[in-house]
């Protein structure tokens, strides 16, 4: 076999995208919760520090002109706020110069904005979330802005906390999805896997008999590749068992004339004749010669026919004239074993069909019964419609055909007396002939007969329409 690159590994290629896309897809997922969380935090720390200013604004001192906090009310609520970890409030002039400024963590840089709303500030070790507010002058009091700071470390502490777990999650997701691809890829390339298998062993070992006999539980696209597989090896096998059989009856029948030629020779050969017997031999030879020629010409046509990838050529005819040239092909013959031909022959029968082929057909089947019917018998070829089809009957009031032989009639070198039929010419591969071309013209054909009393062969073809 030949040698595979990982990447032409089908089932590695499955698993890989599989864990590929399911990986994607997490990673997608999972950043999007992450940037939602870090939006809500940042939302919360926002509204906090909106809050924290509100509550700041209330504790300004607005009975001195100057700009301060109250020092009396410098109790309860300010302390609560200042407790608050990593907040820093400043209170700060119209030109920005600290006028307060409560908290230790955070040393406002000195070009600091004056810009009322949110912004973020990084310092060396921290990051900062600042909310700016500017404060009217009222009364005495001059105006001037309140900014309010915080630390935005435990928000980043707890999102590096959650992108740390999810790294960790990761891998071991990936790996139990990855597991779980080649689990579901050996699933289901397992009918590949038997197909494979099987057709290196039907290579190997040439055995036609060997079968998957897949046995799934659904009917999905794979069983079906293992039941045609299956059906692939039992057509080829009958081909082939056909083709065996064929040859081998072929040489035989090709065989036994020959040996008879050669006994011939042989015996004329081993002393010397007269004029006359050396004559009769020759004609003797000839004659089986022409046989072997016609043995050998029945034999191309039959394997022709057999080919049924080939289309056969079908053309319009008109089966009526067609059969009334036979009927009168056929009468000398008749004539010559005082037998009485009939025909009964509708007119304009048309068919889809092939002149040569149909002609050979017909031929055949009224040369058999001629040859298998006692002088002063009666032949017959009939054609009519029957229902949708037409229907051409060759019968005969002659010898007959006992029951035992007609499920083999059809068989190629069947005969019903062998000797007897070799001594009139047939080669055995009439009826089988006859029956290819029915089938080739998608007709059937059948046999009727009673020993002493007659046969009839009934062809049945589609009648052609003009649609
Ligand atoms: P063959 O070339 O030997 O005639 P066929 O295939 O045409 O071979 O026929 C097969 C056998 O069927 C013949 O050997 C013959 O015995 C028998 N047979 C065919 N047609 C008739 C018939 N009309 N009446 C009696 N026997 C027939």
């Amino acid at each position: 076999m030949k040698h595979q690159k990982p990447w032409q590994n089908l089932r590695l290629r499955l698993v890989a995208w599989y864990s590929l896309l399911t990986g994607l897809s997490m990673l997608i997922s999972d950043g999007f919760m992450y940037l939602e969380f870090r939006q809500t935090l940042l939302d919360q720390i926002d509204n906090a520090l909106e809050v924290t200013a509100i509550q700041a604004l209330k504790n300004l001192d607005d009975e001195v002109d100057a700009l301060m906090f109250d020092p009396r009310q410098d109790g309860p609520v300010l302390t609560s706020l200042l407790n608050t970890a990593g907040v820093e409030i400043y209170l700060l002039g119209q030109d920005g110069s600290v006028k307060e400024h409560f908290g230790d963590s955070l040393t406002l840089p000195t070009q600091q904005g004056l810009q009322p709303g949110f912004e973020s500030l990084i310092t060396e070790n921290e990051r900062w979330r600042i909310y700016t507010q500017e404060i009217l002058p009222r009364d005495d009091r001059p105006g001037g802005w309140l900014k309010v700071a915080r630390s935005l470390q435990p928000v980043d502490i707890t999102l590096q906390n959650l992108l740390n777990q999810h790294l960790l999650k990761l891998p071991l997701l990936l790996s139990m999805v990855g597991l779980g691809g080649i689990f579901l890829a050996n699933r289901a390339l397992k009918p590949i896997d038997q197909v494979t298998r099987m057709a290196e062993q039907v290579r190997v070992s040439g055995d036609l008999t060997q079968r998957i006999h897949y046995q799934g539980t659904t009917d999905d696209e794979l069983e079906r590749l293992a039941t045609m597989f299956d059906e692939m090896l039992d057509s080829l096998q009958a081909t082939f068992e056909y083709e065996k059989r064929f040859t081998a009856d072929a040489s035989h029948e090709l065989r036994t004339p020959l040996t008879a030629l050669k006994g011939r020779l042989h015996v004329v050969l081993n002393q010397p004749r007269t004029a006359d017997v050396y004559e009769e031999t020759l004609r003797a030879i000839e004659q089986e010669v022409d046989r072997l020629i016609r043995l050998s010409s029945d034999l191309l046509l039959l394997s022709q026919l057999e080919q049924r990838h080939q289309d056969m050529h079908l053309e319009p005819i008109d089966l009526s004239d067609l059969l009334a040239a036979i009927a009168e092909q056929i009468q000398p013959l008749a004539d010559l074993q005082q037998l009485q031909l009939s025909t009964h022959i509708a007119p304009d029968l048309k068919i889809h069909g092939s002149p040569d082929h149909l002609i050979r057909l017909f031929l055949n089947l009224l040369d058999n019964a001629v040859k298998h019917t006692l002088a002063l018998g009666q032949v017959s070829l009939t054609a009519d419609v029957q229902g949708h089809c037409i229907q051409v009957r060759v019968s005969d009031t002659g010898i007959g055909i006992s029951p035992d032989h007609l499920p083999h009639l059809f068989e190629r070198f069947y005969r019903v007396e062998k000797s007897r039929s070799r001594t009139i010419g047939g080669t055995g591969l009439g009826l089988a002939i006859a029956q290819e071309i029915v089938h080739r013209h998608h007709g059937t054909i059948s046999v009727q007969s009673q020993p002493g009393r007659g046969t009839t062969f009934t062809v049945t073809f589609q009648q052609y329409s003009h649609r």
